[in-house]
């Protein structure tokens, strides 16, 4: 009778090696007879995953399977028909065990000093602050290293000591017996957790860990012209590792809160003023508050800047003050300050504004309005969704 092996397995005949390890873990996982043992037909079911595992893992003996020939030779080769049952002996076990359980390999003690893990802490700053750079005092809860051992773990005069359990190997071996003979693994040893030895008396600050946890006081140089999400990288200052060892990483993730006023695009600051008609009709000048004036070391020159509206301002016009802008990160030089006017219509009229109105539109002849036309490719519709976004 002959087996169905991918059936067995329980993939398609197209599957890869990869799926059909997956699969050979999997079932092997469920159905091994020191797993399954209220199952009697278990060492069976077991013995036939393992065969067909055998086969189909292997390009060739899964070729010679595919084209109807015994891939396990057991009938001198050639024919259909194989034998049922598993060829006792006939395959190799340590691929199958391996597969299951990984190949043990000696990993001998570790060693109690590792690097500390690397941490990160957020940082708000204000849109200034993110601007023109800012130094920044920060407090990190993290681990330093133990004051009273300096990391050893030990307490003052005593020294650790081979582990009996395992001998300073910092591993055990366990041997079970099975149908498929021996299967050895290794595991961490539980005495002294892998490490080969044990302290028998503790450092009483840390508890043998060579560190202690802590607070520590920082100074952040935050560079100008940062953003949002940027994380400010700084070597060895994250928590110390256990035994002592070498400090991880810290980084700053910053989060810039937005202005009320400002807004940053890239290294431009962009800011909307709203000019009354008639202003933008005649023309005017205004001082506006950079926002450099929030930053507590400016030139009082540089707090303000003179804006000049032509006459004749168009609602959603744009004017660019060159390098009143933030600082470019990389790079020299600063972005624009770039005002998008906005004119506003008078709401509240009394009698004397409306008859003036009146008379300046009849004089203009502007007595109806008329549909835009857009011209520029980019249109009327166009600068005003960039005035107001
Ligand atoms: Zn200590
Ligand atoms: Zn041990």
């Amino acid at each position: 009778m002959a087996v169905d092996y991918y059936q067995t397995l329980g993939v398609s005949r197209d599957a890869t090696t990869e799926e059909i390890k997956k699969a050979y873990r999997r079932l092997a996982m469920k159905h091994h007879p020191d797993v399954a043992t209220d199952d009697p037909n278990a060492e069976e079911k077991f013995k036939e995953i393992a065969e067909a595992y055998e086969v189909l893992q292997d390009p060739q003996k899964r070729s010679v399977y595919d084209r109807g020939g015994d891939p396990m030779n057991r009938n001198g080769g050639g024919g259909a028909g194989f034998g049922p049952g598993f060829p006792g002996g006939a395959f190799d076990f340590t691929n199958l065990v391996d597969a299951m359980f990984g190949a043990p390999t000696a990993r001998g003690p570790r060693s109690r000093v590792r690097r500390g893990q690397d941490a990160l802490v957020r940082l708000t700053l204000t849109l200034a602050e993110a601007g023109f750079g800012v130094t920044k005092r920060i407090t990190v809860d993290t681990a330093v290293l133990c004051p009273t051992c300096s990391g050893a773990g030990t307490a003052n005069g005593t020294q650790p000591v081979t582990c009996s359990t395992c001998h300073g190997q910092g591993e055990v071996i366990t041997s079970q017996r099975s149908f498929l003979g021996e299967i050895r693994t290794s595991q961490p040893c539980p005495t002294c957790r892998g490490f080969g030895s044990v302290i028998p008396t503790p450092c009483g600050e840390c508890a043998g860990e060579g560190r202690v946890r802590s607070q520590r006081t920082i100074n952040v140089k935050v560079p100008a012209g940062v953003s949002s999400g940027n994380r400010i990288h700084l070597d060895a200052q994250g928590e110390v590792g256990p035994g002592g060892g070498p400090a991880g990483d810290l980084y700053i993730e910053l989060s810039v809160t937005p202005h009320e006023r400002f807004k940053r695009n890239g290294d431009d600051l962009e800011l909307v003023v709203r000019v009354p008609m008639t202003a933008a009709a005649l023309g005017t000048e205004m001082q506006l508050q950079t926002l450099e004036a929030e930053r507590d070391d400016t030139d009082p020159d540089d707090t303000e800047v003179t804006l000049r509206i032509p006459a004749g301002t168009q609602s959603g016009t744009r004017i660019a003050i060159k390098d009143r802008g933030v600082p470019r990160l990389r790079g020299s030089g600063r972005g624009d300050l770039g005002v998008t006017l906005l004119v506003t219509t008078p709401q509240k009229l009394d009698d004397e504004q409306r008859e003036l109105l009146r008379t300046l539109a009849e004089l203009r002849g502007e007595t109806s309005p008329e549909p835009a036309v857009e011209k520029h490719g980019k249109g009327v519709i166009g600068w005003l969704k960039d005035a107001f976004s």
